[in-house]
């Protein structure tokens, strides 16, 4: 078993993976489990989030790199503590989690980091829906599963079409009730470079949690995407009831402006938090609220780790009192 490493500062997030379950569950805070951390280059461990409101039991994935690798190594960690598979079930555990308690797909763009464990793992699969914005669903349908790269499992696109994955297209700024959750979902569009990336706003009761996709800044992008989504949540910061971003800051500052493919640095990340405190009252509107650092690239370079150097450059220019989070593997968080 890993042991933490987290500073204490941090540690209060981070939820023992023994820990009971609260005796009176709410639906007003939300459950997160780490299933891949990192942005790339470290296969069995890419980007995917299960979130689901605390005391139920339907997760959603937030993008779908590392699944069957990341419920091993959280159920490992205690993770799925309170995961009780049925007597004499045919499955082991970790096919229960990905059958049984998975009940959709947010795919936030079609890049393969995004969504190599979902087609990878969907021959064992249950039949669930993927939900995503069109550009992203015609691109999972055209480069994947298309019977050349993968079995067609979807429900559109090549023939014969076998059917497994309902494609949700969501529409930009539209709720949608994600099926087998009490969440709804509404997705909200990001420049990712030349790429369409998502963000996706969940909702559970009056709480609500942001989940990107991968992003640049506003200002490398020349857009107004990160600035559409702030304005979309200025109110829930403004109450309170936001409970959690996850965001990506891929590089270090090092890396030049010029080549950041669509991604982010901790200096770019505060200029967008900035903002988003601007539109929801003032500097000390974000105090306390937890942002889980996600997409950070992994690195064959000797030296610092790159989690390392990235949460100390966010934490030199936290003026904001944000309580940043820098994920791995199979953590666990209750917001
Ligand atoms: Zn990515
Ligand atoms: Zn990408």
């Amino acid at each position: 078993m890993r042991r933490f490493h987290l500073p204490a500062l941090l540690s209060a997030a981070l939820v023992a993976a023994a820990a009971p379950a609260p005796a009176a569950p709410s639906r007003d805070s939300f459950d997160i489990v780490v299933l891949g951390a990192r942005g790339g280059i470290e296969d069995g461990n890419l980007t995917s989030f299960l979130i689901r409101p605390r005391g139920d039991d339907g997760f959603l994935a937030c993008d779908a790199g590392t699944l069957t690798a990341g419920i091993e190594a959280a159920d490992r960690r205690g993770a799925f503590a309170d995961v009780k598979p049925p007597p004499g079930a045919a499955t082991t555990r970790v096919g229960y989690i990905l059958t049984e308690r998975v009940k959709g797909y947010l795919i936030s763009h079609a890049h393969l980091d995004h969504v190599a464990g979902l087609i990878v793992a969907s021959p064992e699969d249950s039949k669930k829906p993927i939900y995503a914005l069109a550009s992203t669903h015609a691109k999972i349908a055209g480069s994947y599963f298309n019977h050349d790269a993968w079995a067609n499992f979807a429900d559109t696109g090549a023939e014969p079409r076998l059917g497994k994955y309902h494609f949700v297209d969501l529409v930009p700024g539209e709720a949608t009730p994600a099926t087998g959750t009490a969440m709804s979902v509404t997705a909200l569009p990001l420049a990712h470079g030349p790429v369409e990336s998502t963000a996706f706003l969940l909702r559970s009761k009056d709480a609500s949690m942001l989940c990107f996709g991968d992003t640049g800044a506003d200002r490398t992008e020349h857009a107004q995407r990160l600035h559409a989504v702030w304005s979309a949540v200025a109110d829930d910061v403004r109450h309170h009831t936001l409970k959690a971003i996850v965001i990506e800051a891929s590089f270090p500052n090092s890396q030049p402006e010029t080549a950041l493919f669509g991604h982010m640095t901790p200096k770019l990340l505060l200029e967008e938090l900035h903002d988003l405190a601007d539109q929801a009252g003032g500097p000390q509107a974000l105090r306390g609220l937890p942002v889980v650092v996600s997409h950070i690239k992994y690195s064959f370079k000797a030296g610092e780790r790159p989690q390392a150097v990235i949460r100390r450059e966010l934490e030199a220019g936290n003026d904001l009192g944000v309580r940043f989070i820098i994920p791995e593997q199979g953590d666990r968080y209750r917001f």
